[in-house]
């Protein structure tokens, strides 16, 4: 299964990519991930996306198109993946015919996990991640034990660089400016589906697997 998760930053598309890797083994490619991992080993293309990432802004085109080329015709990607954060704007989906042309796979769905703004901004602001055990929990939504566990088991909640609320808001603006219009690009293209993306983790992945016919 091919699929692209579309939707605003805090959208749960990171945490429900994660769901879907663990249960049908479909490699989660996300470019925010691959670029947060590029600035924190300092190669040259870490220091040229890490700007930009710091100000909420997108990174230039040719340099994702780079990263999910080179990810995509990994041997891992064969069978599936789930693009997470690309593409984020027209240009990129543009991008994305020809390498999905080239390994010979085709886009099965693009999803939409649809969140209200106001519910966008907590999730973005109380995001952590566990220090050693790379679980996402938030401050505001997460159970008091499983944030206590955390801290119990010697772990610290971190949180991203570009979590802050200047950042975040701009990330939200360039989310309606340049990737809203990704909606309508895959709807025509007859790959849209959309998913209430507010309510527990669980009871949005179920809807997410039963709109892909996954049991
Ligand atoms: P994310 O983890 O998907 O929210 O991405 C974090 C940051 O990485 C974004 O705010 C951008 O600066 C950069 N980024 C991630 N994916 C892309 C993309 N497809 N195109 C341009 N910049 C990206």
């Amino acid at each position: 299964m091919r699929i692209v998760f579309l939707g605003a930053p805090g959208s749960g598309k990171g945490t429900q990519a994660q769901r879907l890797m663990a249960d049908f083994n479909l490699p989660q490619v996300s470019t925010g991930d691959l670029l947060r991992a590029a600035v924190a080993d300092e190669t040259e293309l870490g220091q040229r996306a890490k700007t930009a990432m710091d100000a909420g802004e997108l990174v230039t085109d040719d340099i994702v198109l780079g990263i999910i080329a080179e990810r995509l015709s990994e041997a891992d990607c064969s069978n599936g993946f789930i693009l997470d954060g690309y593409p984020r704007n027209l240009q990129q989906a543009k991008d994305l015919e020809p390498v999905l042309a080239d390994i010979g796979q085709a886009l099965d769905a693009a999803l939409l996990l649809d969140v209200d703004m106001d519910i966008l901004m907590k999730r973005l602001t109380g995001r952590r991640t566990c220090s050693t055990t790379g679980k996402l929990l938030n401050i505001y939504f997460s159970p008091q034990e499983e944030i206590d566990a955390v801290t119990a088991a010697g772990g610290e909640l971190i949180q991203r660089a570009d979590d802050n609320e200047e950042t975040i808001s701009n990330r939200l603006s360039v989310y309606r400016e340049q990737t809203e219009p990704l909606i309508d690009y895959y709807r025509n293209a007859g790959l849209l589906q959309t998913i209430e993306g507010e309510g527990e983790i669980d009871e949005i992945y179920a809807r997410l697997k039963s709109t892909l016919g996954l049991s």
